[in-house]
């Protein structure tokens, strides 16, 4: 799940990182008042989009009058940034800049540590940074169990040869970030740029963050994921629970168990088609989730067949082929479905599926017999 930079930074406060004073706002009238209320000149006007260079495509402004606050805040809102068009922009006090540095922790999965990224160089693209000058960006591997102390962080903040004046600085923030990072629950955390001010405080002037979904029941994120852009049946999929991916194929794909849903995908390109999902039901599907998932991809106008994968293990086959015959019966659906129902209980649940079989319902033996047939469904 990622963040608009306004929520970035109001994450990053909860963590004690320092971050300037602000607010989000998406009204020109509502701009003016943050500005009067900050009271402060100049301020910056930033576009919050989930997207990187908005400072180079226009998107951030530096305002020295409530006049020019109205007229930067005016020309932001409703501008397209690399297809993202701005419906919030933040205000925040404007900060004095003697250096831009930039941090980051992620994970490094085949490592299987958390990686921390810092450079001098900051306030550029790291990636352009990574390729033209790799060795301006000081690498450490974490071990998970062993955390990050502060004379590791130390260390690694000499090897990243900074200001000497923004050392102490910069170690304090870094131990936040990381704590950030891991009792936060994200993904990627990134300062950039990590600003050292002429009075030698260090700050963070931007924030991009991506926080695991799958630990949203620890944290209160109802706020971000208010604001999350799905497009719309990734949004209708969400809304009922299932675990949805949205693809440009015609063949829609429902199937038990994210493994299985991927090899899905695997053998409907194997059979020629493609996919125009994934969509994972997970285990003891019931009608409900059944009707569901069919509801949600009845609905992409793009699909032109459906194939129901299951492999029951703990979900048992009458189950199944019960929650199938009743959802059909719930959903007018407008393509024909294919099934391949195998393991636990299958034989019982293919009998129920027996007396629905029409050119509408067709029932196949083995996964790959059953892509084949959803594939010159699809074609037809
Ligand atoms: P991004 O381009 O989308 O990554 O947006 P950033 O928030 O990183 O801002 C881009 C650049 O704008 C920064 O690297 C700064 O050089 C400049 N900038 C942003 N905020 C301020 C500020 O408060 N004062 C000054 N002087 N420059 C700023
Ligand atoms: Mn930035």
């Amino acid at each position: 799940m990622d963040l608009f930079e306004y929520q970035g930074k109001q994450f990053f406060g909860s963590f004690g990182i320092p971050v300037s004073a602000g607010d989000v706002v998406e009204t020109v009238e509502d701009a003016v008042a943050v500005a009067e209320r900050l009271n402060y000149f100049p301020v910056v006007v930033k576009a919050q989009v989930q997207v990187g260079g908005r400072g180079k495509a226009g998107g951030i402004k530096l305002a020295n009058s409530i006049d020019e606050v109205r007229e930067h805040a005016g020309n932001i809102l409703g501008m397209d940034i690399k297809g993202h068009t701005v419906e919030r922009v933040w205000i925040e006090v404007a900060s004095d800049i003697a250096e831009e540095y930039y941090a980051s922790f992620t994970l490094d999965r085949s490592a299987k540590q958390h990686l921390g990224m810092l450079s001098a160089q900051g306030g550029v693209e790291i990636e352009a940074v990574a390729e033209e000058n790799p060795d301006a960006i000081a690498k450490i591997w974490i071990d998970p169990v062993d955390g990050l102390t502060e004379a590791v962080c130390r260390e690694w903040v000499a090897a990243a040869a900074l200001n000497p004046e923004a050392t102490d600085g910069a170690v304090d923030i870094l131990l936040k970030l990381y704590r950030a990072y891991v009792d936060g629950d994200a993904d990627l955390v990134e300062i950039n740029p990590l600003i050292l001010k002429p009075t030698g405080e260090v700050h963070a002037l931007d924030a991009k963050v991506t926080l695991d979904a799958n630990a949203d029941f620890r944290h209160e994120w109802a706020e971000y994921e208010a604001t999350q852009e799905r497009d719309e049946r990734e949004q209708a999929a969400h809304d009922k629970g299932l675990q949805y991916v949205g693809l440009d194929g015609s063949v829609g794909i429902i199937a038990n168990g994210a493994g299985l849903a991927m090899s899905t995908l695997d053998v409907v390109n194997q059979a020629g088609g493609k996919p125009a999902n994934f969509l994972d039901i997970g285990g003891g599907a019931n009608a409900d989730v059944m009707a569901g998932a069919l509801e949600v991809i009845n609905n992409d106008p793009a699909v032109r067949s459906i194939f129901i994968n299951i492999f029951g293990g703990i979900t048992r086959g009458e189950e199944v082929a019960n929650g199938i015959v009743e959802a059909l019966g719930r959903v007018e659906i407008s393509s024909p479905i294919v099934i391949r129902l195998d393991g636990t209980n299958a034989e019982e649940g293919r009998a129920i599926l027996e007396p629905h079989l029409s050119d509408k319902l067709q029932m196949q033996p083995t996964m790959l017999a059953a892509a084949a047939t959803a594939v010159e469904l699809a074609n037809r």
